[in-house]
């Protein structure tokens, strides 16, 4: 039977649980346990996908086109495994289901209430995510904090999963904050936290404890005494320098050795060696490149957090470091003298995006790359700007556009396929997920992939116009890649610049951190050899 680990927060969002999360999967499938990861979203929208990226960070698209969070990100990157839209669990779907069988007299007439219909909704939730891979452990992350309205539901329902299947089988791990106040770590947040969790029924097995530095020895004991807990259970998060080296710290403090025991799971390997030598090379990077991502939510790391991890992981695997230098395009848009700042870096990336703010600002960018022969990547909205910068300024398409952008453009090189364009509605037009991508042989596409068909995933509804694709040919643009038979343009490239590559899909969600995604890499390998010259 699987087990499972319930992972709750206190105190504050935003204290990395995700990466908590991920971090226990790590030290559990580095010593040969089978591990799976499920993320519970107490919020009442079926799914992020139309969620407000300010709001909410990065949506991650999963393989099979499921628009979920920036959290399922850490997971598949830590873990190098896929997950599915069945991995998440929302509020607004339990609901769902919970209605749609009320509606079919499901309940036989049964007056339908939280408990226990909407909890055993929960309970058979997780467990049917048990069922698609039959992992030893599935861990299960709750979002939100103890004490949120929305979350009651989701604890009481793990609640009752401990008292049905014992500590043995169902273990609570509690992340909490702890503070530094005039040079002393305080404690009481993480009682209060861990009070409320209690009130509720829930006592945590385990406590991580996010702090700037180091828990000390007093400040792991106190948290010990007042929580219920001994020593071993306090685990200290403290700031590193890479999210990385989280699973190294906690397997410092003995925390899988500890889980193990608590859950009598049985270690088969150990190769958190191999997890440890990766990360002292990521400390001692030789080279350095900067990169510059132009981008709308600048300011807001975390929407583009996969970019700037897949960029790592290429730096990673070239023995450089990558610096990002973040450009708000609005201030481009504004400002022409702001592109000044894009001479000092040694590659430009436009990133995907919505929406007609701050575009003029990318396609400023992107010129400057293209006339300035600087390194360029271009993603999705970005391979999609790259084609109408060029339209207006190399083809001499004058007003050339986005239909998403201008309507009225006279030349539509960025359009809806024709059967799309009468469809009103915005949810579900979206083509997302893996898809397989035709790549041409002896094209600049080709020697990075080195294969014809690639699967990569995708999160659009804007297409090249296939009436421009001539045109663009003729002009020097090489289409190097397809999908849908031909119909849908999947890469871009300019042959004759030092490397200008745009992508229709989304390379940065198939990058893992010692498996960086190909077109990310030969992007940070040209900037390093621009950077060398
Ligand atoms: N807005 C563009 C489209 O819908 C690009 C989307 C994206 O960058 N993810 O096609």
């Amino acid at each position: 039977m699987t087990k499972y680990i319930i992972v709750t927060g206190g105190v504050l969002s935003g204290l990395g649980k995700g990466v908590t999360t991920a971090s226990i999967g790590l030290i559990l499938k580095s010593r040969g346990i089978k591990v799976d990861v499920c993320k519970i979203d107490p919020y009442l929208n079926v799914d992020p996908g139309l969620m407000n990226p300010y709001q909410h960070g990065e949506i991650w698209i999963t393989k099979d086109g499921y628009e979920a969070d920036l959290d399922f990100g850490h997971y598949e990157r830590f873990l190098d495994i896929e997950l599915t839209s069945k991995h998440n669990i929302t509020t607004g779907k339990v609901y769902l289901s919970v209605l749609e069988k009320e509606r079919k007299g499901y309940y036989l007439g049964q007056t339908v209430q939280i408990i226990p219909h909407v909890t055993d909704e929960i309970k058979e939730q997780i467990y049917q995510i048990a069922q698609i891979n039959n992992p030893e452990v599935l861990i299960v992350e709750i979002g939100g904090t103890v004490g949120d309205i929305e979350g009651m539901p989701f604890l009481e329902a793990v609640r009752q999963m401990r008292r049905e299947h014992g500590k043995e089988n169902v273990l609570f791990v509690h992340v909490t904050l702890v503070p530094i106040i005039r040079g002393e770590q305080k404690t009481k947040p993480t009682q209060h936290s861990v009070k409320e969790l209690r009130s509720i029924g829930i006592q945590p097995d385990i406590i991580v404890c996010r702090c700037q530095e180091p828990l000390q020895e007093e400040t792991k004991a106190k948290i010990a005494l007042y929580c219920d807990v001994s020593k071993i259970d306090v685990i200290s998060n403290h700031d590193v320098e890479s999210v990385y080296e989280v699973p190294l710290i906690m397997e410092e403090q003995k925390l899988g050795d500890n889980i193990i025991s608590k859950l009598n799971l049985k270690e088969k390997k150990n190769e958190i060696k191999k997890w440890k030598k990766f990360i002292e090379k990521t400390k001692n990077l030789k080279k350095k490149v900067k990169i510059a991502i132009v981008g709308k939510y600048v300011g807001m790391e975390d929407t583009y957090i996969s970019i700037v991890e897949a960029l790592k992981h290429a730096g990673y695997s070239l023995n450089a470091k990558v610096d990002v230098l973040w450009v708000d395009s609005e201030k481009i848009e504004e400002d022409e003298s702001e592109l000044k700042v894009l001479s000092e870096v040694d590659g430009i990336l436009v990133p995907g995006g919505f929406g007609k703010r701050g575009s003029e600002g990318k396609i400023k960018a992107i010129k400057f790359a293209r006339e300035k022969n600087i390194p360029f990547l271009g993603i999705c909205f970005g391979f999609q700007l790259a084609a109408v910068e060029y339209a207006r300024n190399v083809i001499g398409l004058k007003n050339a556009n986005s239909t998403e952008l201008d309507k009225d453009t006279p030349y539509p090189v960025v359009d809806l396929l024709p059967e799309q364009r009468n469809i009103k509605q915005l949810g579900a037009t979206m083509r997302l997920g893996e898809i397989e991508v035709d790549v041409k042989e002896n094209t600049i596409a080709y020697k990075i992939y080195k294969s014809k068909k690639i699967y990569e995933r995708h999160r659009h509804r804007y297409e090249i116009n296939p009436e421009f694709i001539e045109t663009f040919e003729k002009h020097g643009i090489v289409f190097s890649a397809s999908s849908d038979n031909g119909r849908r343009m999947e890469i871009l490239e300019i042959p004759n610049h030092r490397f200008f590559i745009a992508t229709q899909f989304h390379p940065e969600f198939k990058s893992r951190p010692l498996k960086p995604a190909p077109v990310f890499k030969a992007f940070v390998e040209a900037c390093l050899n621009k950077k060398g010259e």
